[in-house]
């Protein structure tokens, strides 16, 4: 299964495992990136493709 394309558009739910500061962020742009920087703590969370794949199947990641 591949990240879907009309999901570009679609707000995700990034929680930052360290703090579990929710963030939202449009589905093209979890797609792009490598890794995303958590505004509340400064966590670096590494967006591997299985992480990306929880965040759209589920809008929420794994942990
Ligand atoms: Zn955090």
């Amino acid at each position: 299964m591949i990240l879907s394309r009309d999901r570009d558009d679609d707000d995700m739910i990034v929680q930052c495992p360290n703090c579990k500061r929710m963030m939202i962020r449009k589905g093209r742009l979890i797609k792009s990136a490598k890794s995303l920087t958590c505004e509340g703590c400064g966590n670096e969370i590494r967006l591997t493709y299985s992480y990306k794949m929880a965040i759209f199947e589920n809008r929420r990641p794994l942990s």
